[in-house]
Order: structure tokens, then C-alpha cells, then sequence
């Protein structure tokens, strides 16, 4: 059966699209530093059930090649969570995903607003630079 002739589709949503709407505006207003605080509370509540897979905020380089160029693949760095616990509770600084480095535990290569932030694929503390 084609896609067009299943039908309406279930209400998959609790919220109404002028609540999310809302949620995004006010999520707009924030400095990125405290929408990372706000992601590190709700992107880990979409893991799989057994834990291999998770949700994660990333961000990713693209570099501008001449037009003629093929497009070079993204870099792609998850974004880590600050150690908060280090910092006297602070957010980390406002400008910016500045240091970057390896989990030495998963490998996964993690950027962050402060040297000290946790891994947000298995949580391991990671000291960036
Ligand atoms: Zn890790």
C-alpha cells in the first residue's frame, strides 16, 4: 500500500503545534549556553531502551570550498556537558562551543563551553582544550 493511501495518520503528539511553537520561541531566547543546560535535561530521556542508542546535540564545521568544488563532509563534534559540579554550578562561559577534544573512554569527539564536561554518549568526565 503506497503512503498516500494509509490515511490520516494517528495523534502521535501530546502538545498542540502552537504549544511547541511556543516551547521553540522561548528556547530561541537563550544563550547557548543555557540551551545546552536545557538539552543535557532532555535529549538523554530518548535513549533506547537498552542504552546503545541516545539523542545528542552536535555541532558540525562545513568548510566553503570554491563553488566548483564537491562539498567537503561535515565535521562533526557532540556537544559535551559541562561539569557543572566543577564550576560552583556555573553554565559555562556565553561565547561559545570553544573546547574540544576525545572521550578517553568511547572515543567520541566532544566539544563543550568549559574544559571539564561530561560525555554525552557515556557520560565520562573529559578534559578538553
Ligand atoms: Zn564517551
Amino acid at each position: 500500500m503506497a503512503a498516500d493511501e494509509q490515511g490520516p495518520l494517528p495523534p502521535f503528539s501530546t502538545t498542540s503545534d502552537e504549544e511547541r511553537e511556543r516551547l521553540a520561541q522561548r528556547l530561541r531566547q537563550l544563550t547557548l549556553g543555557e540551551l545546552v543546560d536545557v538539552l543535557r535535561r532532555v535529549l538523554p530521556r530518548h535513549a533506547d531502551e537498552d542504552g546503545e542508542s541516545i539523542l545528542v546535540l552536535a555541532e558540525a564545521f562545513r568548510s566553503r570550498p570554491d563553488p566548483d568544488d564537491e562539498p567537503e563532509e561535515p565535521y562533526v563534534e557532540l556537544v559535551a556537558w559541562p561539569a557543572r559540579d566543577l564550576y560552583d554550578g556555573s553554565i559555562g562561559p556565553p561565547w561559545g562551543l570553544l573546547e574540544s577534544g576525545r572521550c578517553d573512554n568511547c572515543r567520541a569527539l566532544v566539544t563543550s563551553t568549559v574544559k571539564r564536561a561530561h560525555c554525552p554518549v557515556c557520560g565520562t568526565l573529559c578534559g578538553l582544550t
